[in-house]
């Protein structure tokens, strides 16, 4: 808060009046810290990137390399490039959904088949292993694309930020007339600072174990936004050193038969 007093002396009545202005900055300090938090991603994460492709690309224009090399060059440039198109479209993608206008596709989508896909693909990107229970069949009306793309923020995120546990556990279960997916890992887990502003864009806990692992705090705003979406909710419980469970529930949806055509119905 701030507070601003103002005194008017009336020399007649011979009395003396104040005037108390209590004002909440909270929001305008959030906005402050939302735009330095930006600008700091900015120049990291647009710059570091892109430093090393210049680089990369001057010394292929100019200097006569072995075959080989040149090939490893490339395929750095290739995925600094890549990291740089990920923070745009990411950035882009939050920005559309924000402004309402990201269009949603409301289709029976089973999650589990959605888990089991990205699942194996983060599978073979890495050393973890992917330990998987996955129930069957559990589907939920929702946009496909849009739920591939939480659950490979949630792997990416349970990977990067297991740099010594070699383990990640994904769930898919029904509870009643919802559908549960978890995302369990055991790695540097959330301090108890950094819980409530876990969601918020751009934030990035800066704590000494994870200043090496690269991000945009993108990524979990992202999830919240397409899970609330779709009238879910994402929670999470963790612990630091112990690891992290992210968790989304949703409605389940039914199908009905009706006279040998299937029908669909929305909870
Ligand atoms: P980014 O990973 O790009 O920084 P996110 O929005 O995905 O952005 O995550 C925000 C922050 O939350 C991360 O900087 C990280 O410190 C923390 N975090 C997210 N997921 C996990 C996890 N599974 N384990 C530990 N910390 C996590």
């Amino acid at each position: 808060f701030e507070l601003y007093v103002n005194s008017i002396t009336d020399p007649i009545e011979n009395t003396r009046s104040f005037l108390f202005v209590f004002r909440d900055r909270t929001n305008e300090e959030m906005a402050d810290e939302m735009k330095n938090e930006f600008i700091s991603i900015v120049s990291h994460e647009l710059r570091t990137p892109l430093a090393s492709v210049l680089g990369f690309m001057e010394i292929l224009l100019n200097r006569d390399i072995p075959k080989e090399k040149q090939k490893k060059y490339m395929e750095t440039i290739y995925k600094e490039a890549s990291r740089l198109s990920n923070l745009i479209n990411d950035f882009l993608d939050l920005q559309r959904m924000e402004s309402g206008k990201q269009a949603y596709q409301h289709i029976p989508v089973n999650m589990s088949a959605v888990v089991r896909d990205v699942s194996e693909q983060w599978q073979g990107k890495q050393d973890h292993r992917i330990d998987t229970a996955i129930e069957p069949e559990v589907f939920v009306t929702a946009d496909i694309d849009r739920m591939t793309q939480v659950m490979h923020n949630l792997l990416s995120n349970a990977v990067k930020y297991s740099p010594t546990a070699d383990r990640i556990a994904v769930r898919v279960a029904k509870d009643r007339d919802y559908a549960v997916i978890e995302v369990q890992d055991f790695g540097l887990g959330i301090p108890e600072d950094a819980k409530e502003k876990l969601f918020n864009k751009f934030y990035r806990v800066d704590n000494s174990d994870r200043r090496q692992i690269g991000g945009t705090g993108l990524g979990l705003a992202i999830v919240k936004e397409i899970i609330e979406s779709h009238h879910g909710t994402l929670t999470f419980e963790s612990e630091l050193g112990v690891g992290s469970t992210f968790r989304i529930r949703m409605k389940t949806y039914r199908a009905t038969g009706m006279g040998g055509k299937v029908v669909i119905v929305e909870d």
